[in-house]
């Protein structure tokens, strides 16, 4: 086990990561830029390194500085968290050659797995049914439209190294297609540095079901059954739950022996998550996330199994500790993203916290990184906190996940509060089963 481990990331990940840590009696290394000195990660950690200004390329993206953070501290490992350097291969492939340790995947399966066509293509090999479309990267207007023919309009132009919900474009025709072609490709350009896209069949009201893995360097494979990610807002996730309402349990279990064979055979090791498409009764993969999930504490809850503190222990070479038939969720867990931003317009917002109150009480965890005082900066991620509820059923969780949305308070800075409320208390919800369109498709008469 690793003695000291650089936690490259800030926010409610970067505190939850530093609390694995120490609980596993790791010292920590907390980065920071200089507008986060007074970050809540950074009071927690054992060190901390600032590592540049502001603005992301120079700080929670500058991989020399936090290389050089690594050798000054002597710490072993780095813990990525999501986002940032999350999924970046060669970073770390440079950890690799530093002689420290990435606590993720082998960099090769990020890397393969981070070019969407090429890991479509490999789970298509593997046996998992994924959403139809294109199997390489498109040439131009021709072969893009007799593509779409070919699968049937309407078709989603999509970025290959797209993440965050951005770079993808639902098109409807043959004019449309010519139009939006050249744009996306120049959109995945500027945001990911890389012009590929590809064509995939725009499935109308899908839900978005994903199943969570997690692989050691002994021969276990398991997966931790899935999460319900349907509500969402621009392709962006606001609400998850576990388990899935109303999904038949052959069909799942179905679904879950793919995915470890396809793990298996491609010899993964760490956290990863395969994202499906699921229509009438059918799993569609879309992408493979090879990094620890926002979304990750309701797994959590219903396992019981701590995912940040066993992908610390699968990256220093230890075996996982349960075996797939002691695995056993129980129960229902629902996850709020309580986000800084505008309730109408959904611009972030920036500002001073005055009074903030956390819920508490049976079935509820809140994972955050602020304080009564604490000035959130606009240069970064407006994720606030996490409010996990959980309950013996998802009618249980439902009304935790409500009284606690009643008892938290967040002062001086605009949220997303009441959306969440609306979103619980909404006949729709509560039934179960809503597509990922439903979110915009009602939000002003929620
Ligand atoms: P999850 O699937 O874990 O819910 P999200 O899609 O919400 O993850 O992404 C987690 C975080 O990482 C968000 O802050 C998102 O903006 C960021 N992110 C994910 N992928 C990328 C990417 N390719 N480029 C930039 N940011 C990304
Ligand atoms: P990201 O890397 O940004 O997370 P994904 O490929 O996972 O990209 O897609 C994000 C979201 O976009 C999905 O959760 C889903 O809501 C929507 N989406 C993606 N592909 C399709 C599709 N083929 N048809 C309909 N919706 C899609
Ligand atoms: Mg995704």
């Amino acid at each position: 086990m690793f003695d000291k481990v650089l936690i490259a990331n800030r926010g409610e990940i970067a505190v939850r990561i530093n609390r694995a840590c120490q609980e596993l009696g790791i010292s920590t290394v907390a980065i920071h830029s200089e507008a986060d000195v007074d970050s809540m990660h950074v009071r927690i950690a054992d060190e901390s390194v600032c590592i540049g200004p502001n603005p992301v390329n120079k700080s929670y993206l500058n991989t020399h500085s936090i290389i050089a953070a690594c050798e000054i501290t002597g710490a072993q490992a780095v813990h990525p968290g999501y986002g940032f350097l999350s999924e970046n291969s060669s970073f770390a492939k440079m950890l690799q050659d530093h002689k420290l340790t990435f606590i993720g995947p082998k960099h090769s399966h990020i890397e393969a797995m981070g070019d969407k066509i090429q890991a479509k293509k490999m789970m298509k090999e593997f046996g998992v049914p994924t959403v139809p479309g294109s199997d390489k990267a498109i040439e131009d207007k021709k072969d893009a439209i007799n593509i779409s023919k070919e699968i049937g309009f309407p078709v989603l132009i999509k970025a290959s190294a797209g993440g965050g919900g951005r770079g993808m474009k639902v098109v409807n025709d043959e004019k449309e297609l010519s139009e939006s072609l050249p744009i996306v490709k120049q959109e995945a350009l500027s945001f990911f540095g890389n012009d590929a896209v590809y064509i995939e069949k725009f499935i109308d009201s899908p839900r978005h079901i994903e199943v969570q893995v997690i692989c050691d360097t002994h021969g276990n494979f398991i997966h931790l059954h899935e999460r319900d990610c349907s509500v969402q807002r621009r392709n962006q996730k606001v609400v998850e739950e576990a388990l899935a309402p109303g999904i038949d349990e052959e069909k799942k279990e179905k679904l879950f022996s793919i995915c470890v064979k396809a793990m298996q055979n491609m010899g993964y090791l760490g956290l990863g998550t395969l994202e499906f498409l699921y229509e009438n009764g059918e799993f569609y993969f879309m992408e493979m996330n090879t990094r620890l999930q926002v979304e990750h504490p309701i797994t959590e809850m219903l396992t019981r199994i701590d995912l940040v503190r066993e992908q610390i222990c699968v990256a220093s070479g230890e075996k996982i500790f349960t075996t797939q038939e002691n695995v056993r969720p129980l129960g229902h867990s629902i996850e709020c993203r309580i986000n800084a931003e505008n309730s109408e317009d959904f611009k972030p917002s920036a500002g001073t916290i005055g009074l903030f109150h956390p819920p508490a009480g049976n079935g509820i965890r809140l994972d955050t990184f602020i304080y009564s005082g604490y000035k959130v900066p606009h240069y970064y991620d407006n994720l606030l906190a996490k409010l996990i509820a959980t309950g013996r059923t998802r009618n249980h969780a439902i009304k935790r996940a409500l009284r606690s949305l009643n008892e938290i308070v967040i002062d001086g800075i605009e949220t997303n509060i009441e959306l969440h409320k609306k979103i619980l208390s909404s006949n729709d919800f509560k039934n179960g089963s809503v597509s990922i369109n439903w979110l915009e498709n009602n939000i002003t008469s929620l």
